[in-house]
């Protein structure tokens, strides 16, 4: 049985890593989906992947494109704001830009995204009873601090606040709204970072280590909990941070 049948899933940051897993697994549980991202190339290959999913270059930094894309899609039944970076460093390292970029990119496209889709996503919770914005923190948030993790840490701990904000405020409408906290998950961007460190082979049994299974999530291990959320599986869970890290936070 497809689990997302007769849903639209609007994904951000879909181009690659669990943004880009998520759309296509739930293309496979049934769902129409909606790719954005700002890599246009990887996009392509998306759309190619599975003939439900259509894709959109969408810049969460932008209200503007926000604003034109919830009016293009008009009603969706399921948000995942996937898109975040990491900033790599202590506060000393994080000059007030670097703070701001951080908190731009991780927290407040999430707010404009909501803003924008929220409308549509309540008319669809009215006919269906069920509607779910999933949001990505991380477990190193207000869950666990981590070396380095300064700003991100901070960006994700308010993915979490916000995420329980609008779970509170919307409960009694149909809409659910949880954040997805991962371990550590080879991804792109991971392998971005571990290729940039000063020592790689280090840095990946660093990262490696602060995993109690001895090994890092793939996207495999984080998708089915997307899946989840995004269906009626999970339409008593709200305003929840859920844990997917592997037994980080035992
Ligand atoms: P990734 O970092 O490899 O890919 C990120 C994607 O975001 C890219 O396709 C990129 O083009 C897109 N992107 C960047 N800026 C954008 C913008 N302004 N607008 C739209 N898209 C933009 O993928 P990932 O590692 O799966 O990370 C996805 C999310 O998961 C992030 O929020 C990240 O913080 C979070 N996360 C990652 C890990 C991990 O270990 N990889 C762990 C916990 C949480």
């Amino acid at each position: 049985t497809q689990r997302l049948q007769g849903k639209t899933v609007l994904v951000t940051a879909a181009a690659q890593g669990m943004g880009q897993a998520s759309a296509i697994a739930a293309a496979r549980e049934g769902a129409q989906v909606i790719a954005t991202d700002i890599n246009a190339p990887l996009l392509d290959d998306l759309a190619r992947a599975h003939p439900a999913i259509r894709t959109q270059v969408l810049d969460v930094r932008s209200a503007p494109a926000i604003a034109a894309l919830a009016q293009q899609v008009g009603n969706v039944d399921v948000l995942f704001n996937c898109a975040g970076m990491v900033h790599h460093g202590t506060v000393l390292e994080c000059d007030d830009d670097a703070w701001a970029l951080s908190f731009d990119l991780n927290v407040t496209s999430m707010h404009r995204m909501v803003r924008a889709f929220l409308p549509g996503l309540l008319r669809r919770a009215q006919v269906t009873g069920s509607a779910s914005i999933i949001n990505m923190a991380s477990m190193a948030s207000s869950v666990k601090g981590f070396p380095n993790r300064y700003a991100y840490g901070a960006t994700k701990a308010a993915v979490i606040g916000l995420s329980k904000a609008i779970a509170a405020d919307f409960v009694k409408q149909g809409l659910r709204c949880n954040a997805l906290c991962p371990g550590t998950v080879d991804t792109p961007s991971l392998r971005g970072r571990i290729a940039a460190a000063a020592d790689p082979v280090q840095a990946e049994k660093d990262f490696i280590a602060r995993q109690p299974m001895g090994r890092l999530a793939t996207v495999d291990d984080i998708v089915p909990m997307v899946i989840y959320l995004a269906s009626d599986d999970s339409r008593f869970v709200t305003g929840q941070a859920l844990l997917v890290d592997g037994g980080v936070t035992i």
